[in-house]
């Protein structure tokens, strides 16, 4: 009988030996027992025989063959090794995170919505052709279309992608959120119609199969997704576009924990492909990468849909009574008067976030993280937004008993509220994830923005991520501090993103936007510097504090998390971790192990080391070997992160 060498999506670096009555090809999955559970794995080998020293008797028959064809060829396999290799999983892990899907449950959320307006482009403008120009004449090489909000990038996106397919060559498109984007998925289906297939977490695994099935055969030559469509199976991939290229999603938050622009790097060198990707606020490694050479730089400086740069204010909430400062509320008056639109950005959910006691100053946090507690006003719950722990608001202060507990810190629910009674006659919609159960539901409002049917728009992240509505005349920002608080390296970087990101929604086919953005610390370089468009200014900045302080693009970080129920137990194992991590050689600085700044999520105590690395790969072979070398404690997860882009 023929041996298959079998991997799983568990955490375990080794392969395991079952014989088949059938051979199996490399690459497909079949059914096995492993100790006492059914569990599904990938054949990765055909070995002659069973491993060294292990009686034949011992090995296991397979429970059956899932697939037929293998879902994966010779060269997604060798890319799954190298992910593995890298981010310090198992194949299994890496395999099923390229094709992901049949983990957890999914809804098929495909449900759509159509009759959006189009705005065809005739005629590209100068820097578009000469940026296109550049790509074409070479067949190879790493670009970066760096152009201001609202600067055509997705023409020249789309164009280059043509360009590709006519070459006979298959292309990705990533985006970071594939529900933000339907406007350009319809556009692209009417562009390549039957070429296109997008790929993304609400498909259900029997679609996401067949759509992966597609791809295999050459059916669909163009796939369009959020991270994991990086993966995708083309024959000949020919180029990787990846859009908003600074966007935080393009990192894994789960194992592997990897970068799509790795991958994508990773891929188009070994296809010498083309790796094409575009922002108004480029990563700082990116920004470095165009200066240090390796990344051509491309530039897109107009708005050609006749917009032009809106002008900027900045409000000092230290002056103010209300999140809605005066300056903003006539601002939106006026605006709103003249028939435009108004968007509102604020990075809370929720009615407050803070519940504290006006006696003894006890603040509510979730029993089972260190966060403070969100309360929201339409269930009238609070609620955790690490674990989703939900309690009763107290009636009465759970330290000292006395009845005036105070909500404050205002959140999108709360801001809404404000806005309808500030204007009635208005359409107000808030866009969150807790307003937005449905895919459906947020396509239509995003297509009713762009259409006008919405005065003002309130929202999260979602508001600031690529919407192009010609109505808006003012865009403001709530409070620019929330993410420049954080304790994390990338903070500024962050903050400076967001705030040029939302500005960036406001005149864009009319050159007479207005932005106000409304801040603690209105004399923070990353606000004050976003705030005058001051862009090559503030890179030059975040990336001398970089240097200053040794952390990337001057170094790599490696980030091992350790968690666990039993507090003891977890700092045990940090401090052994750290110790033999400790004074090793000249390639990395330890830094830790300290609590991390949420130093508990869903009842399981955290600590983290960080190795700040000047040798990647010595780092990198000698915190494998230090893993290997702790054995392993009931109860305790050590989490490997490397090139985190979050350190909390
Ligand atoms: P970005 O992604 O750079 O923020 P978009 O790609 O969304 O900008 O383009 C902004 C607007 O400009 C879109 O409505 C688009 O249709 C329009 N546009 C792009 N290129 C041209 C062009 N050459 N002529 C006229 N309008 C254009
Ligand atoms: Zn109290
Ligand atoms: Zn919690």
């Amino acid at each position: 009988m023929p041996y298959l060498e079998v991997t799983f999506n568990l955490p375990i670096r080794n392969t395991y030996t079952y014989t088949t009555p059938n051979p199996v090809p490399v690459g497909c999955r079949v059914k096995t027992i492993l100790g006492r559970r059914k569990l599904t794995g990938w054949v990765v080998g055909h070995p002659g025989g069973p491993p060294e020293g292990v009686d034949t008797n011992k090995i296991r028959a397979i429970e059956g063959q899932v697939d037929i064809e293998p879902l994966f060829g010779s060269s997604l396999l060798e890319l799954a090794h190298w992910l593995a290799e890298l981010t310090m999983c198992s194949p299994g892990e890496a395999l099923s995170s390229m094709l992901p899907g049949g983990k957890r449950e999914s809804r098929d959320l495909t449900e759509s919505v159509d009759g959006d307006e189009d705005y065809a482009v005739d005629e590209l403008t100068g820097d578009q052709q000469a940026a296109l120009d550049s790509i074409g004449n070479l067949s190879s090489g790493w670009f970066y279309l760096y152009g201001i909000t609202g600067s055509g990038k997705t023409e020249v996106f789309l164009r280059a992608a043509e360009a590709a397919l006519s070459e006979g060559r298959d292309v990705i498109y990533l985006v970071p959120e594939i529900a933000l984007s339907h406007h350009l998925v319809e556009g692209l289906k009417n562009r390549f119609s039957g070429l296109v297939a997008v790929i993304h977490s609400g498909l259900t695994p029997s679609r996401r199969l067949a759509e992966w099935r597609r791809i295999q055969s050459g059916e669909a030559r163009f796939v369009l997704g959020a991270r994991s469509a990086v993966f995708a199976p083309l024959r000949n991939p020919g180029l990787i576009i990846i859009d908003e290229e600074h966007e935080g999603s393009y990192k894994s938050g789960a194992s592997p924990r990897y970068h799509a622009r790795q991958v994508a790097m990773h891929r188009c060198r070994e296809n010498g492909a083309r790796l094409l990707m575009g922002s108004a606020t480029p990563s700082v490694e990116a920004w470095h990468m165009m200066s240090a050479g390796g990344l051509q730089r491309l530039e897109l400086s107009g708005r050609p849909a006749g917009g032009a740069m809106p002008t900027v204010s900045i409000v000092d909430l230290k002056k103010e009574k209300a999140l809605l400062s005066g300056e903003l509320v006539r601002s939106m008056a006026r605006v709103l008067g003249e028939g435009r639109q108004v968007l509102l950005f604020l990075n809370r959910r929720g009615f407050s976030y803070r519940y504290s006691c006006r006696s003894c100053g006890e603040e509510l946090h979730c029993r089972y993280c260190s966060v403070p507690l969100t309360y929201h006003k339409s269930t009238n719950t609070m609620i955790c937004h690490y674990c989703g722990y939900r309690s009763a608001p107290p009636s009465s202060c759970p330290e000292c008993g006395s009845m005036e507990m105070l909500a404050a810190g205002f959140g999108t629910e709360r801001v809404e509220e404000d806005v309808s009674r500030l204007f009635p006659e208005k359409r107000v919609v808030r866009l969150d994830t807790d307003a937005v159960r449905r895919r459906v539901v947020l396509e239509t409002t995003l297509r009713e923005f762009r259409n006008g049917k919405i005065d003002i728009l309130l929202g999260t992240q979602m508001v600031a991520k690529g919407l192009n509505a010609p109505g808006v005349k003012l865009a403001g920002v709530l409070s620019a501090d929330t993410s420049l608080n954080l304790p994390d390296f990338r903070a500024a970087e962050r903050t400076f993103a967001l705030i040029v990101q939302v500005a960036g929604r406001s005149g864009r086919f009319v050159p007479d936007g207005e932005v106000i953005i409304q801040t603690f610390r209105p004399d923070a370089p990353a606000i004050r510097m976003a705030a005058e468009n001051r862009i090559g200014e503030f890179y030059d900045y975040e990336i001398e504090q970089r240097r200053l302080l040794d952390f990337p693009p001057f170094s790599r970080l490696f980030r091992v998390v350790i968690r666990g129920k039993d507090e003891k137990k977890v700092f045990r194992t940090a401090d052994q971790l750290a110790s033999s991590l400790a004074n090793r050689g000249k390639h990395w600085k330890l830094m830790g192990p300290a609590e991390c700044p949420i130093g508990r999520i869903s009842g399981q105590y955290r600590r983290h080391i960080i190795l700040r690395s000047n040798g990647f790969d010595h780092t990198h072979a000698a915190l494998g070997e230090a893993l290997n070398r702790i054995p392993p404690v009931y109860g305790v997860r050590i989490e490997v992160d490397i090139d985190p882009v979050s350190l909390l």
